[in-house]
């Protein structure tokens, strides 16, 4: 019986080069657990562990999507919690915006999305890709993942200085945000969405997309000194749930070098 506490380790055993062998149920069985798909209630998965196997059960009334990183995250119970007879996880606890907190859902919520979109293979996919939703689509296509989690992996793995943050849609108030790592820590963006920028208009309805990366002053999503000097990127979504999406890109980095 195999146990991969990396998932890197589990994707290299099972020969993964391409997004596509991403295949779930077969990798599942690589590890002596069966998924199944069926209504569920109060939960989107859960898993029941006996001895050296397990079932895995999945909402069908989920995307694809979603029930790729649910399964992901039950495989990581398996793998890294074992010993534990069962983890019944909720909507809350399952989903790529949640990987930084702590604890075992969270560290779920890694599994999964290593699992899912390994750096490997994320990497040069998304090499060279604009910072922006139209580029979180392509590769949210090819991995079959949420938009949400691609945006996520873009940030961390894209080509190019970003932030991708996300807003609570009913007040524009942020919820958290995630930087490319070359970002320095101390720049956070506003913690009320400007009423000037994209994500504005969408939060009020007016667009579900506000069509790709736009230039925009700086100074509205940014307080650092320089700020007003510089102009950056902005692409913003209306998200899942309510949410509104922000991908802001410093397609020149001058504002950045001049903070370091
Ligand atoms: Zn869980």
């Amino acid at each position: 019986m195999n146990r991969f506490k990396n998932p890197y380790d589990y994707l290299k055993y099972f020969g993964v080069t391409d997004p596509k062998d991403i295949c779930l149920d077969i990798l599942s069985k690589g590890c002596d657990a069966t998924v199944q798909y069926r209504m569920l209630t109060g939960c989107e998965g859960y898993i029941v562990g006996v001895k050296d196997s397990a079932t895995i059960f999945v909402s069908n009334a989920v995307s694809i999507s979603r029930q790729r990183f649910c399964i992901g995250h039950e495989l990581g119970h398996w793998m890294l919690d074992r010993g534990t007879p069962r983890f019944s996880c909720k909507a809350e606890d399952i989903g790529g915006h949640k990987i930084f907190q702590k604890g075992v859902e969270a560290r779920a919520n890694r599994y999964a999305a290593d699992l899912l979109m390994p750096e490997f293979l994320f990497k040069p996919a998304a090499v060279d890709m604009e910072m922006s939703f139209n580029s979180v689509r392509k590769l949210a296509k090819l991995f079959q993942t949420s938009i949400m989690a691609t945006a996520i992996r873009l940030t961390r793995f894209g080509s190019f200085p970003a932030i991708f943050a996300w807003y609570d849609a009913k007040n524009g108030s942020r919820i958290s945000c995630v930087r490319w790592p070359e970002v320095p820590s101390f720049i956070w963006p506003h913690e009320q969405l400007h009423h000037e920028t994209y994500a504005m208009e969408v939060l009020c309805g007016k667009s579900t997309d506000s069509g790709g990366p736009k230039r925009i002053d700086a100074s509205y999503w940014f307080d650092t000194r320089n700020a007003y000097d510089h102009d950056v990127y902005e692409h913003s979504i209306k998200g899942y749930g309510d949410l509104v999406l922000s991908m802001i890109w410093w397609k020149d980095e001058s504002m950045l070098d001049e903070l370091s």
